[in-house]
């Protein structure tokens, strides 16, 4: 029987999304390839209860490891151990830059093949079958695994899916190698802005270099909370690298994936980069001031104009119908 192990990132009592997705899509591929998808939390003091949830979105089993949470190397070992002593083929991570280091060390813990930046696993012959796109985001390409496999997939791309199942949770007892005891957490940053949730907003206000400096992003944060509830502030790449705008609202490639119900892009230009994070919106509207930009070619409504003009005048035609 092949189980997958998932890894579930524990933060302050609670479980990340992410990590609630790839137990969700863990329990799905198990179910077709005839095995149990287990997950393992490890961290300082989790409760039973907290490990017990994750039945609810189809783990079976979950192990508690007691070492020191946020650093990979723990993780690797508490992982390492279980595919010594299970029966394990798989091991799916939710992506962020822990599941990265993790499943990269357990890979090569393993001499396990590993494939990063999967959105999407299908089952082929009773095998795991892992998608990936490459080239700016314009193939696909697919990873096929001869032994044990590693997929550790893009932010967002499992979506967690309750299914009221309950699983049993074990205590493991892991003497930790000496190389993972090297590191220890000091102090956890907290970046500016970190946290946004871009990713559950359904009216996003996004921003690019056309804001022209830092200071413009107040024009996308007027707009923001003139809509009010579910809305957020978001960014491209090249903002974010200027340091205008907190990486944790960077959406693309190599930010995040949105899908909310209005994105509006500012002084963007829509790079397939950014594209690809926010291309799935119900409703696109773009404003740039040259009418060739191709983020036009898919948005559902282009305003050309200058953005310092419009974005005032768009805050307050939404204060005034909401008043
Ligand atoms: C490997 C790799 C990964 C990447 N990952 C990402 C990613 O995750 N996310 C991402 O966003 N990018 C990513 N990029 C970068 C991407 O290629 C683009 O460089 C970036 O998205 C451009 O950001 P921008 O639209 O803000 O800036 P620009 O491309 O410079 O566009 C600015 C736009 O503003 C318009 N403008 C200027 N002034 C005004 C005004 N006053 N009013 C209205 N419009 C105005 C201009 O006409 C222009 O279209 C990546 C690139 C690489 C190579």
């Amino acid at each position: 029987m092949a189980n997958i192990l998932v890894y579930a990132l524990h933060y302050e009592g609670a479980i990340n999304k992410n990590s609630l997705g790839a137990v969700s899509e863990a329990a799905r591929l198990a179910g077709e390839i005839g095995g149990e998808a287990h997950a393992v939390v490890v961290g300082e003091g989790i409760s039973d209860d907290v490990a017990a949830g994750l039945g609810a979105f189809g783990a079976t089993k979950v192990f508690k490891a007691e070492a020191p949470e946020g650093l990979s190397q723990p993780v690797v070992d508490v992982m390492g151990k279980l595919f010594e002593t299970g029966d394990y083929q798989y091991a799916i991570f939710g992506g962020g830059l822990l599941g990265f280091e993790v499943g990269a060390g357990l890979a090569a813990r393993l001499n396990a093949g590993v494939t990063m930046e999967v959105t999407a696993v299908n089952v082929d012959g009773g095998q795991l079958v892992a998608e990936r796109p490459i080239l700016g985001d314009s193939s696909i390409s697919t990873s096929r695994y001869k032994d044990r496999g590693i997929i550790i997939g893009r932010l967002n791309a499992f979506e967690a899916r309750e299914s009221g199942g309950s699983a049993t949770v074990e205590t493991l007892d892991v003497q930790l190698s000496s190389h993972a005891q090297q590191a220890t957490m000091v102090q956890r940053g907290e970046q500016r802005g970190a946290d946004v949730d871009i990713e559950g907003a359904d009216v996003l206000v996004a921003g690019g270099r056309g804001l022209g400096k830092a200071e413009g992003f107040q024009l996308c944060e007027d707009l923001a909370g003139a809509f009010g509830g579910n809305s957020a502030v978001a960014a491209t790449r090249a903002v974010v690298d200027a340091g205008w705008y907190p990486y944790a609202a960077q959406i693309g490639q190599t930010g995040k994936t949105v899908a909310p119900k209005l994105y509006l892009a500012a002084g963007i230009s829509g790079a397939i980069q950014h594209k690809v994070g926010m291309q799935s919106s119900e409703n696109i509207v773009a404003i740039n001031k040259d009418a060739n930009a191709p983020i036009f070619e898919f948005s559902d409504l282009g305003i050309v104009g200058d953005l310092n003009k419009i974005l005032p005048k768009l805050t307050e035609a939404v204060k005034a119908r909401k008043g």
